[in-house]
């Protein structure tokens, strides 16, 4: 990447967006649009079997976000075929599927039994590649290794969930490993040629907004290829839902208005290079115990960044000040 600046026309990514989205780089990369489908494998995670922990992370309940064809006691193949049934209403156009192992972790099994459910999930024919969604903790030299041989033969993207650059906040949300698990863990799938992934949430618990808009820098420096951003949503029946109840102050909840402001002077400061998956979550509003931003879907809320971009004259990387390979 040559410059953090505009050159003939286009911003060091290739494109004239303002900043280095998702579906651009994917089309450039693999020449056609797909969709995830995911799947519920039936993994469970360290954090609430009892082997680092038994309630999870405060703020996690992974129903949340499994859609409604996923579960556990359907077979991968079938969960695949009802996910492709539910997304060819939308996306008409759409051929090919990346499947989304994505509930809790996605590697915390022996490889064998991984090779099993990601080899009949490559097995099916309109299947081009996997998206693996884990913690960094939940992987080890041998998965690593296998997993960069998976990714010789077909799309694999591994996305691991770190959340927070610091380790005061991974504490108080009882994640259960530590900022630096999850640094080394990039480096080493990164090493291997893995296209590594993660996802960072906004309004954790006694993060202030200084500290949020100082990851910028931090994240910049983790050998990534994509990054995803949440605001935090507060999910019914957590532990976390308990604690905001009991002290709300604590917590950073973004309005709409601020948290536009923020991911503005957040993207100034971020790496160019990386690419940009998501800006916000959405959970159904049935689950969510704070206030939710009216009815505003991730496509429009996309609009608005972009808009709001364009307003400022700015973009991706225009204050970040390190290397860009
Ligand atoms: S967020 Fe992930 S790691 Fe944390 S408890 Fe839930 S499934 Fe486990």
């Amino acid at each position: 990447m040559d410059s953090v600046n505009k050159i003939s026309g286009v911003y060091p990514w290739g494109h004239e967006r303002r900043f280095n989205a998702f579906p651009d780089y994917f089309r450039r990369l693999y020449g056609s649009r797909m969709q995830k489908v995911s799947v519920d494998a039936g993994f469970t995670c360290p954090n609430r079997d009892g082997s680092k922990g038994t309630g999870g992370c405060t703020f996690c309940n992974n129903k949340a976000f499994n859609p409604s064809y996923c579960l556990p006691e359907k077979s991968i193949t079938r969960q695949i075929e009802e996910g492709i049934e539910f997304h060819k209403k939308r996306y008409r156009k759409v051929q090919s599927y990346l499947v989304y192992f994505q509930a809790y972790s996605n590697t915390y099994a022996a490889v064998d039994r991984l090779s099993e459910l990601y080899n009949e999930a490559l097995a099916h024919k309109d299947v081009r590649g996997l998206v693996i969604g884990t913690r960094p903790d939940c992987v080890n030299d041998e998965i690593l290794d296998f997993l960069a041989e998976i990714s010789r033969r077909c799309i694999l993207l591994l996305e691991f969930g770190i959340e927070s650059c610091y380790d005061k906040t991974l504490l108080r949300i009882n994640r259960g490993h530590t900022f630096k698990e999850a640094a080394t863990a990039t480096e080493s799938a990164s090493n291997r040629g893995l296209n590594v992934s993660a996802h960072f949430i906004f309004g954790l618990p006694g993060e202030t907004r200084g500290e949020m808009l100082r990851e910028a820098e931090i994240i910049s420096r983790l050998p990534l290829k994509s990054v995803k951003f949440h605001q935090l949503q507060i999910i019914k029946g957590t532990a976390m839902e308990e604690e905001y109840k009991r002290n709300p102050a604590d917590f950073e909840i973004f309005s709409w208005d601020d948290y536009l402001c923020f991911i503005i002077m957040f993207l100034e400061k971020l790496n160019p290079a990386l690419v940009v998956e998501r800006f916000t979550g959405e959970v159904p509003p049935r689950f969510l115990a704070n206030e939710v931003w009216g009815k505003k879907r991730s496509d429009q809320i996309i609009g608005l960044i972009e808009k709001k971009l364009e307003e400022l004259d700015t973009w991706q990387g225009r204050l970040y000040k390190g290397e860009t390979a």
